[in-house]
């Protein structure tokens, strides 16, 4: 039989399960429809941030989340090793600011519940959290540091796999949409928009919120997937402005890169596919991220975007077999999917390699939606 895998979907998630694949000896031809890593992957801040964001109902996604930054690390290291490019792994630590009494209200009781949930956090005061970022606002009153809170730079991370994936052997058709996954068994494959048809072992669906849009799934089998807008810009660091911490206020996060950039984001907003920059949203966003540190009054801004996020009904990832037979998936990241790059990669290549199914995996079966199997244990 056929072990080649046939991912469709070259944005952080189909490029680092290609490279987990080709680097433990399992053949794999990527299809992306325009350039690799240019997807929502692409539009993201880098934050890799389990403690700052936990959900005060999404208790076993933070653990797949904390799974997988326990795992950035040296997953990193792999993708840097295999690539000879730097990804600016950076591990300094995030604060999360308060900047009036409400907010500040919000954030005791985050903190409260993190404590609750033994996570590594401390509280600061205003005066003690300008200590170690000197260009927050002087009037803010009260922070949270997450020292386990991470980042990368997302852009380098992509090109690094990207090359990573095909120094391993991978094989990568861009500007390669594919139209078509036929389910089988034995020998699935795919078509693609010019009608070619290719065989493989295995198909990985990774399209990301396009997943749902490729035809030959039965309505069970497509991922309940939804875009959420999210608008974003990049300013430009100019001494003697400096930031050094992934800073996240009430209204608007700033995520400092190693090459000058910071990222400022991210709206959230229910608009379908559109990708539209908006005066009213990148307002927001400049108003958020001034009143926590309105050093950023005099940068550059260099470039503004919008990107659309893959939500599933729960908010978490679809991960595991679907009900087409010989059709996995790994889609519906929603705002983790940078975070739970390394713990998807390598579960999914250990689920496609050898029929495994993890028990970080289990909760996260495609079908749970489906309301026929719930499970990612049988076949
Ligand atoms: C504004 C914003 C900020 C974010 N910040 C963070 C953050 O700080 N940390 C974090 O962890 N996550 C963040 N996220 C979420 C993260 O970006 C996503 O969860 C992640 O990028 C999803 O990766 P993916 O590989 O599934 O999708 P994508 O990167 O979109 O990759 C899917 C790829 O499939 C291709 N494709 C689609 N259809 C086809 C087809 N038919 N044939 C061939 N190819 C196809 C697309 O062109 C695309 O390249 C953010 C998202 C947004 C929008």
């Amino acid at each position: 039989m056929e072990d080649r895998v046939l991912v469709v979907g070259g944005g952080t998630i189909g490029l680092a399960t290609g490279f987990e694949l080709v680097r433990q000896g399992t053949p794999v031809t990527l299809f992306e429809r325009n350039d690799a890593g240019r997807g929502t992957s692409w539009q993201a801040a880098g934050m890799l941030a389990p403690d700052a964001e936990i959900g005060f109902e999404e208790l076993s996604l933070y653990g797949l989340n904390r799974e997988s930054l326990r795992r950035w690390p040296d997953f990193a290291r792999r993708v840097e090793a295999a690539s000879g490019m730097d990804v600016d792994y950076r591990d300094e630590g995030t604060l999360i600011v308060a900047d009036d009494r409400d907010s500040a209200e919000a954030l005791r009781r985050l903190f409260e519940f993190q404590e609750e949930q033994g996570l590594d956090v401390d509280w600061l005061t205003g005066e003690e959290a300008r200590e170690i970022e000197p260009f927050l606002a002087p009037r803010l009153t009260a922070a949270i540091f997450c020292p386990s809170d991470h980042q990368v730079d997302n852009r380098r991370f992509l090109e690094a796999t990207r090359t990573a994936f095909e120094a391993e052997g991978g094989t990568l058709h861009e500007q390669t949409p594919v139209e078509v996954v036929q389910p089988d068994p034995d020998a699935p494959a795919v078509v693609t928009a010019d009608g070619e048809r290719v065989e493989g072992g295995q198909v990985l669906v990774a399209a990301g919120v396009w997943s749902r849009d490729l035809d030959g799934l039965t309505p069970e089998a497509q991922p309940p997937v939804r875009p959420v807008k999210g608008q974003m810009l990049q300013l430009r660091r100019k001494t003697p402005f400096d930031l050094q911490h992934v800073v996240r206020g009430p209204d608007a996060y700033l995520a400092p890169k190693s090459d000058g950039r910071i990222v400022m984001g991210a709206t959230s907003e229910e608009m379908g596919f559109d990708t539209t920059v908006t005066a009213g949203g990148l307002y927001d966003l400049l108003e958020g991220g001034w009143e926590v540190v309105p050093g950023i009054y005099d940068l550059p801004v260099d470039e503004t975007w919008a990107g659309l996020r893959p939500a599933s009904r729960d908010h978490a990832p679809l991960l595991g077999r679907t009900g087409a037979p010989g059709v996995c998936m790994a889609t519906g990241h929603y705002r983790h999917g940078i975070l739970l790059t390394p713990v998807t990669a390598e579960e999914m290549a250990r689920l496609l390699r050898t029929g495994e199914t993890s028990t970080w995996l289990e909760p996260f079966s495609p079908r749970r939606f489906s309301g026929t199997q719930s499970s990612n244990v049988s076949p």
